[in-house]
């Protein structure tokens, strides 16, 4: 009979043999020796990682973790210095999130976390999927870490008919019936591990699955079609127009209101983003000067709830309220904004 002690034991075995090398994670071996990761590195990792893959967030982490190497570094460390080295891995509204928890930990906390899951729940813009991350993985609490990645291995193995993402609880629910005391942190990140790198969303590479004997999606076949989910919604599609306002070798930039997308962000001064297309007309009287505008192309950029065109109007010329950068310095913009100075500049960088 398949039980729970059975999955456990097949996962935790295959992930000391197999788990991922990862630049904030302690190793299953190190951590039966006693080696205890660093709740700052983990949670930051965890933070980073919940928008993008390990690939895209290492070097990040790498960054962040050398010019800041503990949470009290953190905390001290301007808003606008974060913000800039935070831009690529986009959600600007975790960086701020990010600074406000630092702050909380070595404000309130002596900068130490709090080692509960509840504890760190408290924590300013540490949600629950953050809080079970880091209470298992820096502090062996038996918490139940969901993640997308955990949904779909869970999906699989019970072949959860109720679609995404009305089957969230039941998923939840079934991930919490294989937690233990024993290894919490191990078992998490196994899960994570085995999401990854072997039960991946379109090809799940079930041959190399430790769970294969106790997975029914792949008893029944076709297990690459879970979790079941409802039809797609079509991304709405929203038009604005971008300014590339140049001096000479500087070009001009503003600073997004502190609410709403890429808040608080340095950006290329913008029209409204709406539904419908603008007109030529309408983008030169958006303009943020009088200036010989002219259009120099369009770029596309997605973001998670739509798609964005920008239409592209260049000038030479001066403008009132401003920040004026060096056109060699706009790496620290976020990404649709340097994608759109740099088709907008092109030759001319
Ligand atoms: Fe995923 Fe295949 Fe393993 Fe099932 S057997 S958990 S579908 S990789």
């Amino acid at each position: 009979m398949v039980t729970v002690e059975t999955i456990r034991r097949a996962l935790l075995s295959w992930y000391d043999a197999h788990a991922r090398n990862l630049p904030w994670r302690v190793g299953p071996a190190a951590h039966a020796a006693g080696v205890r990761g660093d709740p700052y590195r983990v949670w930051l990792s965890e933070v980073m990682l919940q928008q993008t893959t390990v690939p895209h967030a290492t070097p990040y982490f790498l960054k962040f973790t050398a010019r800041w190497p503990t949470i009290g570094d953190l905390a001290a460390a301007p808003d606008a210095e974060v913000m800039a080295a935070w831009a690529g891995l986009g959600y600007y509204a975790r960086a701020r999130n990010l600074l406000a928890c630092a702050r909380a930990v070595a404000a309130d906390h002596g900068g130490v976390f709090p080692d509960t899951e509840a504890g760190l729940r408290s924590l300013p813009g540490l949600g629950p999927y953050t809080a079970a991350a880091v209470g298992a993985i820096a502090f062996d609490r038996p918490t139940n870490v969901v993640d997308g990645n955990v949904e779909r291995v869970v999906s699989r193995l019970f072949a959860v008919e109720t679609p995404l993402p009305a089957a969230k609880p039941e998923l939840k629910r079934l991930a919490g019936e294989l937690v233990r005391d024993a290894r919490p942190g191990d078992w998490a990140q196994a899960l994570m591990d085995l999401g990854a790198t072997v039960c991946r969303p379109k090809a799940p590479l079930c041959e190399r699955c430790p769970l294969t004997a106790h997975c029914a999606a792949f008893a029944a076949g076709a297990p690459e079609t879970y979790p079941r989910k409802t039809a797609k919604a079509v991304r709405p599609h929203r038009h604005g127009v971008a300014y590339i306002l140049t001096r000479g070798d500087e070009i001009a930039l503003v600073r997004r209101p502190p609410d709403g997308l890429l808040g608080g962000m340095l950006a290329l001064p913008t029209s409204d983003w709406r539904s419908e297309a603008w007109t030529p007309d309408e983008a030169l009287a958006a303009a943020p000067s009088d200036a010989d505008w002219r259009h120099v192309g369009e770029v596309e950029h997605g973001f998670t709830h739509f798609t964005l065109t920008l239409q592209l109007l260049r000038a030479e010329g001066d403008g009132r309220e401003v920040i004026w950068s060096r056109r060699r310095d706009l790496d620290g913009l976020p990404s649709v904004f340097l994608k759109a100075a740099r088709a907008g500049l092109a030759n001319l960088l």
